[in-house]
């Protein structure tokens, strides 16, 4: 007998279809979506019927209903936020993962999940020129892989001041101070929050012009610190794409007793690149580290991995088993370094791709990303008006236009032009006061000629503000 009723079969295969037929016509939509939140609030939200519908109706209704409300994040010229463009590969191993209906949290129960995830993780070490022996939890993104190297991090402090925080808690626990860069990205305070320690109690350290944290503010930082600090480093600023001075700083952290975590959300990734590992250099003795698989890696959402140098504290705040056995590498379970328990077999998908790109081809797309980037940036830094306030050094460009808060202003109508046009899109920010359009080249797919467009959709947009149209 088959596993599937005719129409069980029909909504799976009516799904696929519409699954690749979307991602072959992807390029030729508008880039935004073409409804509102409140058009499509006010479709869905219907009382939910008394009786049930045929699956295969429901899938082509669900999918008639969404394709107003769908952004294009997946083409070839998707600029926004830092977001990767799910790599078909990846979907079609991700589609298995729905199909298979693994829960990933136990080794013993899923050997092929769990061989697959322990291949992306030490595929991954190597690639990011981690230590073989880093331990590895498949999370959902890097806000939760931050919160979790934060959280192993208070463990290990903590016990190294005699205090079990398992099992008191932080309510009358030793201090640790916690040091910032003044430019780091709002999840890594998220994870402090998450953690106990407050976001609004760390020491934000000053930063250049670029977002690195300063040595000389470093310095004075840590010297006030009288127990072992947690400090929290960045490989990717937002807007630059700067790295702090990792050999200069985690040295003296350790010195002082200390844990250094580091958020490379997607910079982490630079590790690829023989030329641009060298910004990187020294993040490899850090103690832990969040990377994104759904960023630079173009997995589907959401995956990211948390790693550790020593997986004792990370198994000990994660494990929902409650005794803290010291793991051996024979009783690997995924659930034990994660703060889920259930979950979805979300490291499939970057094993497909990481096996479908190879060490060259993960190699190939971080250095065209870099190479677009500066193509970009060169280009618009020959418009009249426009200027580029970033040193690009990875993917990501901060461009402005005109002059202070006129320049702001006019920076906004660019962007909204460009957006409303749809052909390309790049979103918003803020860097050092003022405005700016920021671009980051990371879509698996974006090409030479993408840039092209991108570069002539800005200028036209220019033109328009200047000649005073919106
Ligand atoms: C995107 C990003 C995050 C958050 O990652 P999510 O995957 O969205 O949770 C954290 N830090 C940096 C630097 C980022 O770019």
């Amino acid at each position: 007998m088959s596993g599937l009723t005719p129409d069980q079969k029909a909504a799976m295969q009516t799904a696929c279809r519409h699954a690749v037929s979307y991602r072959e016509g992807v390029s030729d939509r508008p880039i935004p979506p073409r409804e509102d939140l409140d058009a499509a609030v006010a479709r869905f939200c219907a009382p939910l019927a008394v009786q049930g519908q045929g699956g295969e109706q429901v899938i082509e209704q669900l999918v008639r209903d969404a394709d107003g409300g769908i952004s294009q994040m997946t083409s070839a010229n998707y600029y926004g936020y830092v977001l990767g463009g799910s790599h078909p590969v990846g979907v079609a191993a991700d589609m298995l993962v729905s199909a298979w209906g693994q829960n990933a949290g136990s080794a013993f129960e899923t050997p092929a999940i769990s061989g697959m995830e322990r291949a992306v993780c030490n595929w991954c070490l190597d690639l990011l020129n981690l230590p073989a022996s880093c331990r590895v939890g498949i999370v959902t993104g890097a806000t939760v892989a931050n919160t979790q190297g934060v959280m192993a991090g208070r463990h290990a402090l903590l016990a190294r001041q005699g205090w079990d925080v398992e099992d008191k808690g932080l309510f009358g626990a030793p201090q640790i101070p916690v040091l910032i860069g003044d430019a780091a990205h709002s999840a890594p305070f998220a994870a402090l929050r998450y953690a106990g320690f407050g976001a609004g109690r760390a020491v934000r350290m000053a930063t250049d012009d670029q977002g690195a944290i300063r040595p000389e503010a470093f310095k004075a930082a840590l010297s006030k610190c009288t127990t072992p600090p947690l400090v929290i480093l960045q490989a990717g600023q937002i807007n630059t794409g700067a790295f702090d001075p990792f050999s200069r700083l985690i040295p003296a952290v350790h010195d002082a007793g200390g844990w250094v975590h580091i958020d490379g959300a997607f910079g982490l990734w630079a590790a690829v690149v023989p030329e641009l590992a060298d910004r990187l250099g020294g993040m490899e003795n850090a103690d832990s580290w969040a990377v994104d698989l759904h960023k630079w890696l173009n997995a589907p959402f959401d995956a990211a991995l948390s790693i550790v140098r020593d997986p004792a504290p990370l198994v000990a705040a994660m494990s929902a088993r409650g005794a803290y056995l010291p793991e051996t590498s024979d009783q690997w379970e995924p659930s034990d370094a994660t703060i889920e328990l259930s979950r979805r077999a979300r490291g499939v998908p970057s094993y497909a791709i990481l096996r479908h790109l190879g060490q060259s081809g993960v190699r190939e797309m971080v250095a065209r990303h870099c190479a677009l980037a500066r193509k970009a940036a060169d280009e618009l830094a020959c418009v009249p008006g426009v200027t580029i306030l970033n040193d690009v050094v990875l993917n990501q460009v901060a461009v402005s236009f005109g002059d202070g808060e006129v320049g702001d202003d006019l920076t906004d109508q660019v962007l909204s032009i460009v957006q409303k046009n749809g052909l390309v899109y790049p979103t918003h920010g803020e860097w050092r006061g003022r405005r700016i359009i920021r671009i980051s080249v990371i879509g698996y797919k974006t090409q030479s000629e993408d840039i092209n467009l991108l570069v002539s959709e800005i200028r036209a947009a220019w033109r328009q503000v200047q000649g005073g149209g919106t």
